[in-house]
C-alpha cells in the first residue's frame, strides 16, 4: 500500500482526510491519497521559491532538468511499474510510451532551454530586444491517461522558464507523480520550486484555478471540464492553454499502402485501450479498398494486447456508447464484451454500419471502441473527418495524396502513413472544442513565459 503525500515547500505532508486508489486491473486498493481542499500553503512554499529560482540563469536551470531526466531514467523501471499498476496499462506501454518519454519531457527541454536564441528586430534607427520573463507561480492540471508523460510535459518548460509550480495529478493516477516528487527531493530541487497537491478535480483542482496568485493555468482533460477552467480563469486574466478531447479520423485512401496502413491504423485505434486523446476512434475507408483493408484489420486485431480502462465508472461509459451505437442501427464487427475477471476490462470493439453524423461518431468515448465508415471520394472523406466538434488529431494513408488530404482536415496535428510520430518542437494542440493554445518547443517556451520587448534608440 502506497501513501500518497502532498510536496509542499520541500516537505511531503499527509492530510487526515484520505481516499482510496484502486487498480483497474482488479480493482485492488493500492495508495491512499490526501483529499486536499485548498492550495493555500503550496502558493506560499511556490512563491517563497520563485524570486531565487527565477534568478538563476537558463543554463542552470536546465542543469537541474537535465538532474531530474538522469534520476527519472535511474529508475525507469520503478517508474514504468507504477504507471502500470495505476493505469492497468501493460508494462510494455508503461515502459515505452509513458516512462521514456517522461524522462525525454526534461531531456529534450534542457537541451532546448541551451539553443534558445535571443529575439531582436532591427529597425532603421533603433534595435529591439525581446526577453522572455517568467510569470511566476503556475498551475498545472493533467488527467489520468498518459499520467506523468503529460504531467511532465508541462512540468519540464515550466521550470526551464523560471516559474515554480502546483501541480494536481488526475485524483485516479497520483502515483508516478508523488514518485517525480520524491525524486526530485532526492536530488535537492530548491524547496517550494515543484509543490504537488492531490485530491478531487472540483476541489483541490477548482481551487488552483481559482487562486489568484496563480497566473497561468496549462490544463489536459475533458472538453466539459476545460470549458470550467475557461469559465473561471478568463474573468481573472490567466494565461490559459487548454488540452481537451478528441474525435480523430483515420482515412485509408485507396492508394493507401494496406502494408503499413493496417498495423497503423490499428495501433491508432487501441494503444492504452484507445485512452490517448490523439486516438483514432474513427476509420474512414475508402470503398475500392473496403473488404481487403477490413479483413486484415480484423485479423490483426486478434492478436492487439489491450489492458483495462482506468475505472468501472469508465468503463460504464464506454459500455452505455457500445449498448447506443446497437440502438443507432450499428453492428458489431469485433468485441464488444466485458471479459470474465475483475477489474474494468472491455474487449476491443468495432462498430460498422453506423452514419458518420450518428452520436457514436462524433461523441468523444475515450475507450477501446472505433466506427468504421466508407467513403467514395476524398471530399466525401474530408467532409467526413471534420463533421465533428473536436478537432485534435487524425492520420491519412496514402502513397500519393496524404498531405493535400491533411492540409484539409480541420485539427492541430495530422499524420500521414504513421501515427503518434512525434517530434517535440512541433506544435501540439487542437483546434475547435479541442483546446486553445498550443504546447510543445517554442509555442511551451511562450506559454510559461512572458515575452517583453525592449527598444534601444540609437544615438
Ligand atoms: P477530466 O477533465 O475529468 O480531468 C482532467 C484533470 O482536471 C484531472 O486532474 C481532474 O482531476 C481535473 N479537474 C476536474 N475537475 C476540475 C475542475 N473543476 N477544476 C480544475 N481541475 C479539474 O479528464 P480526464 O482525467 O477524464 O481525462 C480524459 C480527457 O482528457 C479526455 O477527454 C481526453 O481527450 C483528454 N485529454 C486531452 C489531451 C490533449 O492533449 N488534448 C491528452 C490527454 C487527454 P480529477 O481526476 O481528480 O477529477
Amino acid at each position: 500500500m502506497i501513501h500518497v503525500e502532498n510536496l509542499i515547500g520541500g516537505k511531503f505532508v499527509s492530510l487526515d482526510e484520505k481516499f482510496e486508489d484502486t487498480s483497474p486491473s482488479d480493482f485492488s486498493v493500492i495508495a491512499t491519497i490526501p483529499r486536499t481542499k485548498q492550495v493555500n500553503d503550496a502558493v506560499l512554499a511556490a512563491k517563497a521559491a520563485l524570486h531565487d529560482w527565477s534568478s538563476l540563469g537558463i543554463e542552470q536551470r536546465c542543469d537541474w532538468l537535465d538532474k531530474i531526466a538522469n534520476e527519472l531514467e535511474n529508475e525507469i523501471q520503478e517508474v514504468a511499474r507504477l504507471e502500470a499498476l495505476d493505469t492497468g496499462k501493460p508494462m510494455d506501454v508503461a515502459l515505452n510510451v509513458d516512462a521514456k518519454r517522461s524522462v525525454n519531457n526534461f531531456r529534450f527541454f534542457a537541451e532546448f532551454g541551451r539553443n534558445l536564441q535571443e529575439q531582436k528586430f532591427e529597425m532603421s534607427d533603433a534595435t529591439n530586444y525581446v526577453i522572455r520573463k517568467p510569470i511566476g507561480v503556475v498551475g498545472l492540471i493533467s488527467p489520468w491517461n498518459l499520467p506523468l508523460y503529460l504531467l511532465s510535459w508541462k512540468i519540464a518548460p515550466a521550470l526551464l522558464m523560471g516559474n515554480t509550480i502546483i501541480a494536481k495529478p488526475s485524483e485516479i493516477t497520483p502515483l508516478t507523480a508523488h514518485f517525480l516528487g520524491r525524486i526530485c527531493t532526492k536530488i535537492g530541487l530548491p524547496d517550494g520550486v515543484l509543490n504537488i497537491v492531490n485530491g478531487y478535480g472540483p476541489e483541490v483542482g477548482q481551487a488552483i484555478v481559482e487562486h489568484p496568485e496563480i497566473k497561468a493555468i496549462s490544463f489536459t482533460g475533458g472538453t466539459s471540464t476545460g470549458k470550467i477552467v475557461a469559465a473561471t480563469a478568463a474573468p481573472m486574466f490567466k494565461k490559459l492553454s487548454l488540452e481537451l478531447g478528441g474525435k480523430n479520423a483515420s482515412i485509408i485512401l485507396d492508394d493507401a499502402d494496406l502494408e503499413i496502413a493496417v498495423p497503423g491504423v490499428l495501433r491508432a485505434s487501441f494503444l492504452n485501450s484507445g485512452q490517448i486523446c490523439l486516438c483514432g476512434s474513427r476509420v474512414l475507408v475508402h470503398a475500392s479498398i473496403y473488404d481487403d483493408f477490413m479483413n486484415r484489420y480484423l485479423a490483426e486485431l486478434k492478436d492487439f494486447k489491450i489492458g483495462p480502462v482506468i475505472s468501472e465508472e469508465h468503463r460504464q461509459k464506454v459500455l452505455s456508447y457500445i449498448r447506443l451505437a446497437i440502438e443507432e442501427g450499428g453492428e458489431i464487427l469485433a468485441g464488444g464484451n466485458v471479459p470474465e475477471k475483475p477489474g474494468a476490462w472491455i474487449e476491443p470493439t468495432v462498430i460498422s454500419g453506423l452514419s458518420h453524423t450518428s452520436r457514436t461518431a462524433t461523441e468523444e468515448i475515450f475507450g477501446p471502441v472505433v466506427t468504421i465508415h466508407k467513403f467514395d471520394t476524398d471530399e466525401e472523406a474530408i467532409e467526413m473527418a471534420n463533421c465533428t466538434q473536436y478537432g485534435l488529431a487524425g492520420s491519412v494513408w496514402s502513397k500519393n495524396r496524404g498531405p493535400h488530404v491533411a492540409e484539409k482536415i480541420e485539427s492541430g496535428m495530422v499524420w500521414v502513413n504513421t501515427w503518434l510520430h512525434r517530434d517535440l518542437r512541433v506544435p501540439f494542440g487542437g483546434v475547435k472544442d479541442s483546446g486553445v493554445g498550443r504546447e510543445g518547443g517554442l509555442w511551451s517556451v511562450g506559454f510559461f513565459s512572458e515575452a517583453v520587448n525592449i527598444c534601444v534608440m540609437e544615438d
